[in-house]
């Protein structure tokens, strides 16, 4: 099936991303149900500053649980944030509506203790 982005260079395909980083909040999977719960926990390698990954180019391979999205995958990714600039563009969603930032609502994962991630499970419908 051909899709809209179908035809876009590497380049501009890389533009779409906002640079939220909402898709670098850690997630948690439960074993019995495969259901995934967002935390407000960023990935250490997120740089709030900059809204930039610190190690892009090769963050699949520091980082395993780490997915890059490409166009092959875009629409396979229902646990993306409802507000991904990828997600819209295969909803075919533009509206206007205005997102929350993750400013001032998050922690590094360097600064908590890993085995409590459950503690920081947050209900982001608008994530
Ligand atoms: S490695 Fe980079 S792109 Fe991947 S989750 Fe961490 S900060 Fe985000
Ligand atoms: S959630 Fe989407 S728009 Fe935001 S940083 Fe990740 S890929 Fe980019």
């Amino acid at each position: 099936m051909a899709h809209s982005w179908d035809n876009l260079t590497d380049e501009q395909w890389e533009k779409i991303c906002k640079r939220c980083g909402k898709c670098c909040l850690i997630t948690v999977q439960d074993e019995d149900t495969d259901e995934i719960y967002h935390t407000n926990v960023l990935c250490r390698y997120y740089d709030q500053q900059n809204k930039l990954c610190r190690i892009y180019e090769k963050r699949c391979q520091v980082v395993p649980e780490c997915l890059k999205l490409t166009k092959d995958n875009v629409d396979k990714l229902p646990f993306m944030p409802q507000s991904c600039a990828y997600r819209r563009l295969f909803e075919s969603d533009y509206t206007d509506k205005k997102w929350p930032s993750l400013n001032g609502r998050t922690v590094c994962e360097t600064e908590i203790d890993l085995n409590n991630l459950e503690d920081y499970i947050v209900d982001w419908d608008d994530l």
